[in-house]
């Protein structure tokens, strides 16, 4: 599918009854009684809150961009950084967060500075996998502006692996996609990393 037509096709509203009584069933399923004073609004509570956290899957991307893309000639890297997320992982269905750094060449056609981070959201607010979601970002903006490339790098904090198993609370995960010319030209990766540099941290070697 084509990331423009991909980034927003899921119209079946969200069956709040249903995920109701679904966490009902979890509840039992773990030995807890859904009908104690603590539990008894938590299956409608938790149902509101995976339609909030999973809205990305309808959110229309083009009443996001509402218009908001402009000829400039003579702009030069448009960076966002530290674009603060929160997402899903769709193994677990635990939250990964963390910081994304956006990153485009124009080619003639820019994006209002303010939709980049609501199209970060879009893609964060599903059920994701951190990797496809660098690339649904880098995608969607090639996509969008034919720009001469795309960058986006994300730094995540996964719960699924903070809390389960081996505990490597401060293990951060680093991802990136590039298009044009940030993956034919090493040295343009190369500058914009290094400007990103002090944020990814001592850790993080992206490259
Ligand atoms: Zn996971």
């Amino acid at each position: 599918m084509e990331p423009l037509e991909q980034a927003g096709t899921m119209v079946r509203p969200v069956d709040r009854g249903r995920l109701a009584e679904a966490i009902r069933e979890v509840l039992m399923a773990v030995g807890e009684d859904p009908d104690r004073e603590g539990l008894r609004r938590t299956p409608q509570r938790v149902a509101e809150m995976l339609e909030e956290v999973l809205a990305g899957y309808r959110m229309d991307p083009l009443t996001l961009i509402n218009g908001a893309i402009f000829e400039a000639e003579d702009a030069d890297l448009v960076l966002v950084r530290d674009i603060e997320f929160y997402s899903m992982c769709e193994h677990h269905m635990l939250p990964f967060f963390g910081r994304a750094h956006v990153a485009y060449l124009p080619d003639g056609r820019i994006i209002g500075l303010s939709k980049i981070p609501r199209i970060v959201d879009l893609f964060a607010r599903r059920l994701q996998v951190q990797e496809r979601m660098t690339r649904q970002i880098a995608d969607f903006l090639e996509a969008l502006l034919h720009p001469r490339g795309v960058a986006v790098i994300i730094e995540a904090a996964h719960l699924c692996t903070m809390m389960r198993g081996v505990r490597k609370a401060q293990a951060r995960m680093v991802t990136q996609a590039f298009t044009g010319l940030f993956r034919t030209q090493p040295e343009l990766r190369r500058e914009l990393l290094a400007q990103l540099q002090p944020g990814l941290g001592p850790r993080e070697e992206p490259l």
